[in-house]
């Protein structure tokens, strides 16, 4: 069964095995490591992060990731630089022009026109796991939008004495490699906020933010960590990591506006479906979607103001 054309009828033995019940014995002839590599995506966004702190903070996960993939840096004015518009573009593909949100004040309406990637995975493919575990609680009520939605939608709880915000997000990162290595879910989008507090109480240009940065970086390393270990023991599985943030920081805290630093955006891509050491400064959060899908084998949507960044070209230096 080593030949090209052996390997060809064993896949198609399964393929008429699944498709005609009539024809299930076919199965019992193809070898067991024939099981079909299927792609995994998990999205770790990370709120009020500047790649430029990443890389003065020598945040080490994130840097490796970046290393190991292809990254982008841009920026994504005019876009309003506010959490709700955001999330919900990294988490629809289009943006606040067309899913018309422009502040936290977020509501299901608007993913009735643009469905979520959860929604279009789903309605695609019931049979694939979404799952959704996050900080800030507003992007429960993302994850939960439209019919059908997430099949697991998680808010962490509040933590007591948590000034940082710091062990909210530790219970969130927890939570989040806990699901990969257990169930292998198809798509985990997972959300860590207290970098966003930090630049909110001592600015985008403080030592604290930079240690936020770091802290937050070490929860990176716990789920990367799930996925690599997942990776190696399944082997069909192919995991792929995205990492975006919604926004950046004022100097001396605060975001909404059109400054660069407000405006500043990263995406990091890393798995097999992607290259190292690949810098492409197009590639933004509203990629992120239209990435999933591409990943996932689900057709993109016309609606879509993002592209996959699969198979992005390198374009040199970013940023
Ligand atoms: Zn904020």
């Amino acid at each position: 069964m080593r030949s090209p054309q052996g390997k060809f009828l064993s896949h198609l033995a399964i393929a008429l095995a699944t498709a005609l019940p009539v024809a299930a014995s076919l199965a019992t002839t193809a070898p067991a490591h024939a099981d079909a590599a299927v792609n995994k995506v998990v999205v770790i966004g990370l709120d009020g992060v500047m790649y430029k702190k990443v890389q003065e903070a020598e945040a080490p996960n994130l840097l490796k990731l970046a290393a190991e993939g292809t990254l982008g840096q841009t920026s994504i004015a005019p876009h309003i630089t506010i959490s709700g518009p955001s999330w919900s573009t990294v988490l629809t593909g289009v943006w606040d022009t067309k899913h018309g949100i422009k502040n936290n004040n977020v509501t299901t309406a608007p993913f009735a026109k643009y469905p979520t990637v959860f929604t279009q995975v789903e309605k695609a493919d019931p049979g694939l796991r979404t799952v959704s575990i996050v900080t800030w609680p507003t992007i429960g009520i993302i994850a939960g939008a439209g019919d059908p939605h997430a099949d697991v939608n998680v808010r962490s709880p509040q933590q007591p004495n948590d000034p940082t915000g710091a062990k909210i997000d530790a219970v969130t990162a927890d939570s989040s490699a806990a699901a990969i290595a257990n169930e292998g879910p198809d798509f985990l989008f997972t959300h860590l906020d207290q970098v966003d507090g930090a630049g909110h109480s001592h600015g985008g240009a403080s030592t604290e933010y930079l240690a936020a940065v770091r802290s937050v970086d070490t929860q990176v390393g716990k789920i990367v960590a799930a996925v690599d270990a997942r990776a190696k023991a399944y082997p069909n599985e192919r995991w792929n990591i995205l990492v975006t943030t919604d926004h950046g920081h004022r100097p001396l805290g605060g975001h909404g506006g059109q400054s660069a630093d407000e405006t500043a955006n990263f995406l990091i891509a890393r798995g097999p479906a992607f290259k190292a050491g690949v810098t492409n400064s197009s590639n933004s959060l509203v990629d992120i979607t239209p990435t999933a899908l591409d990943l996932l084998g689900v057709p993109p949507s016309p609606d879509f103001d993002g592209t996959s960044v699969v198979n992005a070209p390198n374009l040199g230096s970013a940023g």
